[in-house]
């Protein structure tokens, strides 16, 4: 008998040190905060780093790192039944070998949007990479609800059928629930992150009806005023697009919005919204930020087209609020809540700008992406400690180096701090290339053990061709939603 028990003791002990050290020593996470710089692959981290002259905020020693593989369900634009609906098309998933082929590829892609202009074809890793490129609204909801959709899904399945999302998680644990953008608020990434459903992204006025109605966020912030040019000058007339007329006179009159009836305070200044970041205003109970921009805070001012400009050629509107004042701002209200909390901020003109091909306006983004990241770390401090960071993107776009059309996947060229890297753009859509992952806090590892199980995620990849911009264990982003949505699930002391 006795000699069973020692036996068994032995195998428990063994059994726990061999276990990996995320499940044992990392307790689940109080805050979680998830960071998008949408569209911002490895190829824009490095021009902004180059420009900077200095290290990025995500590459302090206190972040893992890994590339995500954002492979989506399908390049449908809408669901439709199952089985056909909920399968995945295998053309989609990533492999360094689809990615990364560096077999060249003679002639010219037309530019997407209607744009009269061409891209070369340059290699058959560029051509997978724009055929099989994912949308913002599938991946973010891949992170949200751990499962792939169809390009335009907003938290819903290959079928349409809607998913139970993190936001969703977050509240029924006790944490309160905020997201902040650049863009508008109804705009994919925040739609999904506050943990809005719908069919199509498209459906922007319904998306924000659900935002400020359901009573999950108490904090919204972000663009889409109806009221006001993306040069925050006055609009014409107003522009329902984003916020629905309902909604959005509901909100400035201070009335509440169906079905939940929440009652907003609408801020539309950059000043107030600073003073609440500095602590020298309170944060209001429900704090609803929509600057005076449509489409975006600073996306557009002075328009928005292909240039080699460098950052900041345009000056800043000193109307719109920084990303991190309305990133602090919102933590200061969140953070009055004991059960902890859950934050989305997301920069989005890193995406905006990359369809544009303007190099300078995404580095001045993600500029903007890095000062929140740090004004963030160091508004917490010690509380870092409980709080589990999320930084990444949700795509890429095709951005080498100069000679990128010849040379496969050349990176940025380095020309000093303060000048524009040498660059080419491959297209004016998305690619499908793994975009980098940086995570720190509790669960950091647990996330980096995310991957679908394939071949390629399982951390036994064969090492990537030399050209590809990927190396290592890749992991999915539809399996760290799964891991997310697991330690915010986790039963907490
Ligand atoms: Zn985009």
């Amino acid at each position: 008998m006795m000699r069973a028990l020692i036996l068994v003791a032995a195998a428990v002990l063994a059994g726990c040190a061999t276990r990996p050290p995320s499940s044992v020593a990392e307790a689940p996470p109080k805050n979680i905060i998830v960071m998008i710089s949408d569209g911002a692959g490895y190829a824009a981290l490095r021009a902004t780093r180059l420009w900077a002259g200095k290290p990025l905020a995500v590459e302090d020693p206190a972040f893992l790192h890994a590339p995500m593989a954002v492979t989506q369900l399908s390049t449908r634009n809408q669901p439709v039944p199952a089985p056909e609906g909920l399968a995945q098309d295998p053309e989609l998933v990533f492999t360094p070998g689809r990615a990364c082929d560096a077999t060249p590829v003679p002639g010219e892609t037309p530019a997407l949007y209607g744009l009269n202009m061409r891209y070369p074809n340059g290699f058959q890793g560029y051509v997978w990479n724009r055929r099989t490129a994912p949308d913002s609204a599938n991946t973010m909801s891949a992170l949200m609800t751990g499962v792939r959709s169809y390009t335009n899904a907003i938290n819903v399945d290959g079928t349409g059928a809607p998913l139970r999302t993190l936001a969703q998680a977050a509240a029924a644990s006790g944490r309160a629930v905020g997201v902040v953008t650049t863009a508008s608020i109804s705009d994919a990434t925040p739609a999904a992150g506050a943990g809005a459903h719908a069919p199509s992204r498209a459906m922007r006025a319904e998306i924000a009806a659900q935002m400020f109605g359901n009573g999950r966020a108490v904090v919204i912030a972000g663009a889409g005023n109806p009221d006001w040019t993306n040069d925050a000058t006055p609009a014409a007339r107003p522009t329902y697009a984003w916020i629905g007329r309902e909604t959005w006179q509901a909100l400035k009159a201070g009335l509440p919005v169906p079905p939940a009836n929440v009652r907003w305070t609408l801020i539309e200044e950059a000043e107030p919204v600073r003073a609440m970041a500095a602590g020298a205003e309170p944060v209001p109970e429900r704090l609803a930020v929509v600057a005076k921009a449509v489409e975006g805070t600073q996306q557009y001012r002075g328009g928005l087209g292909p240039s080699t400009d460098p950052p900041f050629a345009t000056p800043l509107l000193a109307a719109q609020p920084a990303l991190a004042d309305m990133a602090v701002a919102a933590l200061r209200r969140l953070e009055r809540e004991p059960g902890g909390f859950f934050l989305v901020i997301e920069e989005s003109n890193t995406d905006r700008a990359s369809h544009a091909n303007n190099l300078g306006r995404v580095i001045e983004a993600r500029l903007a992406f890095e000062a929140a990241i740090e004004r963030v770390v160091a508004h917490l401090g010690p509380r870092m400690a409980e709080t589990l960071l999320v930084v990444t993107s949700d795509h890429d776009h095709l951005l080498t180096g100069p000679e990128g059309a010849r040379v496969a996947f050349q990176p940025v060229e380095d020309r000093g701090a303060g000048v524009l890297p040498g660059h080419r753009w491959l297209g004016n859509g998305h690619s499908n290339l793994p975009v980098p992952l940086f995570v720190r806090g509790p669960g950091a590892k647990r996330l980096l053990a995310a991957t679908d199980g394939g071949p390629v995620a399982d951390g036994r990849a064969p090492v990537p061709p030399a050209a590809c911009p990927v190396t290592g264990p890749v992991l999915d982003q539809a399996a760290v939603g799964r891991a997310l949505l697991a330690l915010v699930d986790a039963p907490r002391r």
